[in-house]
């Protein structure tokens, strides 16, 4: 097949996929803002909706064990191994439209634009559109591409969502059976590759001015909680020389966790999201602060190697000012590099379609974290606008929504399988 071959319209793809989006988003718990929650009427809804533009565009079609929803377009022949391609369709709360579905729907849509020409290619396509990706309803993320990689914890069946009800109830109550999540897994052989196409999220490919990039890693994270403790004292009576103020103490290691990430070229980032300071009053000397560390890395040992040189700053800060520290990892995330020969045809795909090939991070979490367990994995990003997610505010231009679809479609069509891994 000659991708170059002209076959569709200006926009033809973009259009489709825009449209999409826009009916997709329409099912939320609150019409006037986007929240489509794991294991709800919501998430039936939705599901029944891709579903059935699966089956439209040729594929077989059905839902999981875990809500995940699963097409499978067959190759030259049946029962080929597959090429993966998929992202989440479930949202935050008052979410944006197109972090998740964007990359479901340009997947599906470029699966329906092979069948419409009656294309075969020498591998199956699945597409899967995962239940759970963001993790708001039972604060476990990824929940649905751990089934499909084989990584499911059984023990998260027993958390509870705010309402009581456990993880275990509410897969039952939704009609499916948890003795079951185990087959949806599959296993290394069946898998050519995981491809996932995401908004960025971030601003670089705005600022780059372009509308595509190839993604290098999805960064690992690492959180932390800081305590410190000092004396709390009347804000007029106590000298200045005399105070031990725990407020003051982690303001000065908030600056100097900036001041070591932005000293840093290579993509390390921290935040400080949080704060807590009592007891709380303006006319008293703050004995106690509490902070969270956010550090994020393409590499896990540049994070780990960032992490240890800033706890060590924080406990010389905290003794110098005689406060007492307590600080905690509270999660670690390790890194999960998109693999060279993936990265290496989506970059072709890009120049093919007259971009330039842009390499950034993604400082986001993804089904990729869950997915590299079964299958090597690349990711597509599509820039969106001012780097916002997770608002009503995202927003992706239809033609750079068309170019990530072309893209795909190209890579797709012109995809070679690592050769000896099979
Ligand atoms: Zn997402």
């Amino acid at each position: 097949m000659n991708a170059d071959t002209p076959r569709r319209e200006d926009l033809q793809l973009g259009r489709e996929i825009v449209g999409r989006i826009n009916e997709l988003a329409a099912i939320s718990e609150d019409p006037a803002r986007l929240t489509r929650l794991f294991l709800t009427a919501e998430h039936r809804a939705a599901a029944e909706l891709i579903l059935d533009w699966m089956r439209q565009a040729g594929m077989s079609a059905h839902m999981d064990p875990i809500g995940n929803v699963r097409g499978r377009y067959e190759g030259e022949r049946d029962g080929l191994p597959a090429l993966m391609l998929g992202s989440h369709y479930d949202t935050v709360v008052d979410a944006g439209k197109w972090d998740g579905p964007l990359g479901l729907i340009t997947a599906i849509s470029g699966v329906a634009d092979l069948h419409r020409l009656g294309l075969k290619l020498p591998f199956a396509i699945e597409v899967v559109g995962f239940a759970d990706e963001e993790g708001v309803r039972f604060a476990s993320t990824l929940l649905g591409s751990r089934a499909v990689a084989g990584t499911f914890d059984e023990s998260v069946l027993s958390v509870r969502d705010r309402a009581g009800i456990s993880l275990r109830e509410a897969v039952k109550a939704f009609g499916l059976d948890p003795g079951q999540i185990a087959k949806a897994a599959r296993v290394r052989g069946d898998l050519l590759g995981y491809l996932e196409l995401h908004i960025e999220q971030g601003p670089v490919l705005e600022q780059e001015n372009l509308p595509v990039g190839v993604v290098t890693a999805i960064a690992g994270a690492t959180r932390l909680a800081a305590r410190l403790t000092g004396m709390a004292g009347h804000a007029g009576t106590v000298p200045m020389q005399l105070r031990r103020d725990a407020l003051a103490g982690a303001a000065e290691c908030i600056h100097v966790i900036e001041e070591l990430c932005r000293a840093d070229a290579s993509g390390l980032v921290g935040t400080v999201g949080y704060i807590h300071a009592s007891p709380g009053a303006t006319n008293v000397i703050p004995g106690e602060a509490a902070f969270t560390i956010d550090m994020r890395a393409p590499s896990d040992i540049h994070r780990e190697r960032a992490v240890t040189g800033i706890v060590h700053r924080i406990e010389e800060i905290a003794s110098r000012r005689q406060l007492g520290l307590q600080i905690d990892v509270t999660h670690e995330n390790r890194t999960a590099p998109c693999a060279p020969w993936l990265r290496a045809q989506i970059a072709e795909a890009i120049a093919a379609e007259g971009f330039r090939a842009f390499d950034l991070p993604s400082g986001a979490g993804h089904d990729g974290m869950a997915m590299i367990d079964v299958a090597d994995v690349g990711m597509i990003f599509v820039r969106c606008r001012g780097g916002v997610s997770h608002h009503p505010d995202e927003h992706v231009e239809l033609a750079d929504a068309d170019a990530g679809a072309r893209v795909l479609l190209r890579l797709v069509e012109n995809f070679r399988p690592q050769t000896g891994a099979q």
